[in-house]
């Protein structure tokens, strides 16, 4: 494995000084629009990038459009081997959280035009979990080594802080020993909102209760034009991240998100990273991570809608892995980018560990929002691992604020019952 690692690691070598020799004479890519860009600013910005200079939105944008994917994979490598370096052994690990879903209620009234998994009050087939099938899905949970909880719903216009606080406590008591990663910023709007309370006293409330962390779902773009057309009633960008920044201020800690592949341009997206950069460095670094993701329109009221502008095409793998390294390369005080198999698939989650991603997600154990858009991809722990090593590193199981956690000795996941398990299953009522 050293071996092999040394020698990717080497191959790398090569290849920047080859891209900082040869960059004038680098055949590009033209992206989409076709530009055309001078390849000594491309090679400038490379080398700011590599640097941990903090590269201008315009000089994102060159990059962008101007590298082609190898080119760009290779620095954001780089940027990310040294930010995540490899241990004194030469080793380089790639982590990985076992947690799993608990989606509370599907019941929503915000109507995001992107989304197949809410369903509104009186629908058959909404639903609010009983206690009992919470507890058997955390027995579920820690019975296969997991640690976390990834509990995010719908907009539900009656339950409110209290209901969940409620539920907070009750799994407190119940399971200390499972951390809490829940309520995306836009389900504290909507509890702002309906209550007519102000963001913070919900946080202090929900953070007493036992809440641990915030996941950085609803970001989608932080940028108005384009919420205006994907989820009008959802909370607006200032939002968003002033639920991020007030809990930042508790000495809270979470992710941010970037759902793209839509109505968004290139310069949205690089814009939206500008905000969550901004907010790192005004806070001093609330996120752990950043996980940008394709959209996934199928099964949603306005998948099609939304996909005109781009031809009627869903974002391509290659389309996905040039955001990732540009991720890696603008967020440079954001410390890990996940690869996403859960919405990317295995295999390309595989290849962005090598262009810019240090962690590959968490091994969800049920996940029902993207299976609800027509993605799935099911796997186990061993072909989680199995991936990884195959792309050279080495696995690493972590919690969620990346500290490292040991594989349980007997873990269940390995043996033959559940390897051909699929993990990925649909929301049971
Ligand atoms: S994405 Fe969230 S807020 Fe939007 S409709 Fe779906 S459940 Fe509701």
């Amino acid at each position: 494995m050293r071996t092999a690692i040394s020698a990717r690691r080497r191959s790398l070598a090569a290849g920047f000084a080859l891209l900082g020799k040869a960059l004038a004479a680098y055949p590009l890519l033209p992206m989409t629009p076709a530009v055309t860009i001078d390849p000594t600013q491309l090679r400038d910005h490379s080398q700011k990038a590599l640097a941990g200079g903090q590269l201008t939105a315009a000089e994102a944008l060159q990059l962008y459009r101007g590298l082609d994917q190898p080119s760009l994979g290779l620095l954001a490598n780089d940027v990310r081997l040294r930010l995540n370096p490899a241990d004194a052994d030469g080793k380089v690990r790639v982590t990985y959280i076992v947690d799993r879903n608990l989606n509370p209620t599907n019941v929503c009234i915000t109507d995001c035009g992107f989304c197949a998994f809410y369903r509104s009050p009186g629908d058959a087939d909404a639903y609010i979990l009983s206690r009992e099938v919470i507890y058997q899905k955390v027995d579920d949970l820690l019975s296969k080594g997991g640690i976390q909880l990834l509990l995010q719903g719908g907009h539900h216009p009656r339950l409110k802080t209290d209901w969940y606080a409620e539920l907070f406590t009750d799994l407190k008591q119940r399971y200390p020993q499972v951390w809490i990663h829940g309520m995306s910023p836009p389900e504290i709007t909507h509890l702002s909102k309906l209550e007519k309370r102000p963001v913070r006293d919900i946080l202090v409330a929900l953070k007493a209760a036992g809440l641990d962390s915030i996941p950085g779902g609803g970001a989608e773009i932080l940028v108005e034009r384009v919420r205006k057309v994907i989820a009008p009633k959802k909370a607006t960008s200032e939002e968003w991240l002033e639920v991020m920044r007030q809990w930042a201020r508790l000495g809270g800690k979470g992710t941010a998100t970037m759902m793209f592949g839509h109505v968004e341009s290139d310069a949205e997206r690089i814009e939206h990273m500008t905000r969550i950069r901004d907010l790192q460095a005004e806070t001093g670094g609330v996120f752990t991570a950043f996980i940008p993701w394709t959209f996934q329109p199928d099964n949603t009221p306005k998948g099609k809608v939304f996909l005109v502008e781009r031809g009627g095409a869903k974002a391509t793998v290659a389309e996905y892995l040039r955001t990732l390294s540009m991720a890696r390369l603008y967020l440079q005080n954001v410390p890990h980018i996940q690869s996403s198999f859960v919405t990317q698939g295995m295999k390309t989650c595989q290849v962005g560990l090598s262009m810019g991603a240090d962690d590959f997600g968490s091994a969800m154990l049920e996940e029902n929002v993207v299976s609800s858009a027509g993605c799935t991809h099911p796997t186990s722990i061993p072909e989680i691992e199995r991936h990884i090593k195959d792309a050279g590193f080495v696995p690493q199981r972590r919690n969620m604020m990346y500290q490292p956690v040991e594989t349980p000795a007997t873990d269940r996941f390995g043996n033959a019952a559940n390897q051909k398990k699929a993990i990925v299953s649909k929301v049971e009522a």
